[in-house]
């Protein structure tokens, strides 16, 4: 996947449809591909730069300037539902993340603030912390057993499984907003009985207000990775029976409002889009709306090999040519 983009595009993406946040204008403060994980569904490629180590990497003033350049120019235009911390990587590591944090509450803006994380730095009291003042936290847990957690998400060798519930259940002490769990199905991998029956007592005791149970949907790393069926997904949900459990299974998607963007800027936006991750027509149809105009021009963008399609199993998604 192309790693350079990043350098030259901004660290605001979208505002991009999303399965559980309606329309969310993501705030990027990771250099790709910068995770603590390795994992074999990642839609944003492999990691090249694993580390637990938090720094900055994007300097806090440039947020500022492209956060206050997008308030006054398209905020109102196409308010968003949330301002989600994602990207490519693991937003956690963005060791100004609490400052941006404390930029963008203030302002009490009309959108809501999202964090998504793969949890691995949850054991760190300061990092809780700093994130106390979002609304929704999306944390990730996909296995509870060593064995599967290594095999799914190939974490930072510091990083284990027990650190990571202890820490999601002192947060959950800590925190007052809403924490929506995912939990990342692939078949035979985190779905024997042993797996299932000790996750279910570490969700008892993580108590999130919501478990989301996801799986493939699109291209991930690891082309091998299985993708569970929906039957499996309701076994798994019954077999739990716990409350909140529910089964991403489409997108949520709201429309933008109309939105004129000219042919470079559209190229430009749908690029930032295929940066972080494989997209089908339909996502981008109801990204950027305009169908006819935007069929054209992924066709040009395909002749001229800037962006190609794959074949999965929900159909051909668009993705960067220099995807593998
Ligand atoms: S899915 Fe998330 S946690 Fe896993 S490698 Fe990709 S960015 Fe990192």
């Amino acid at each position: 996947m192309r790693l350079n983009q990043k350098s030259v595009s901004p660290c605001l993406f979208g505002p991009v449809p999303s399965r559980r946040l309606g329309l969310s204008l993501g705030i990027d403060l990771i250099l790709p591909k910068t995770c603590s994980f390795d994992c074999v569904y990642c839609e944003c490629g492999k990691t090249t730069e694993k580390t637990l180590e938090r720094k900055v990497f994007v300097p806090t003033e440039k947020f500022i300037e492209e956060f206050e350049d997008y308030l006054q120019k398209d905020y109102l235009k196409n308010t968003p539902d949330f301002f989600t911390f994602s990207g490519v990587g693991e937003p956690t590591l963005a060791l100004n993340l609490g400052e941006v944090i404390q930029i963008i509450v203030p302002k009490k803006l009309n959108t809501k603030l999202a964090l998504i994380t793969n949890s691995s730095l949850f054991f760190d009291k300061a990092l809780r912390q700093e994130i106390l003042l979002v609304d929704l936290v999306m944390p990730s847990l996909d296995s509870v057993l060593e064995e599967s957690f290594q095999k799914i998400n190939r974490p930072e060798k510091r990083v284990n499984v027990e650190k990571i519930i202890q820490g999601l259940i002192d947060f959950r002490k800590e925190y007052h907003g809403k924490i929506s769990l995912e939990v990342f199905i692939i078949p035979e991998i985190n779905t024997s009985k042993k797996e299932l029956d000790l996750f279910k007592e570490a969700l008892l005791q993580i108590n999130p207000d919501e478990i989301q149970l996801n799986s493939l949907d699109r291209p991930g790393t690891e082309s091998n990775v299985e993708k569970a069926s929906l039957a499996l997904l309701e076994q798994i949900k019954n077999y739990w029976n716990l409350k909140n459990t529910t089964i991403v299974s489409q997108y949520q998607y709201r429309l933008q409002k109309n939105e004129t963007l000219n042919q470079d800027e559209l190229k430009n936006r749908i690029l930032s889009y295929l940066t972080r991750r494989p997209a089908s027509f339909n996502d981008l149809k109801e990204s950027f709306g305009n169908p006819d105009f935007l069929m054209s021009l992924l066709k040009e963008m395909m002749e001229s090999k800037e962006i190609k399609t794959i074949l999965m199993e929900r159909g051909f998604f668009y993705v960067l040519s220099d995807f593998s």
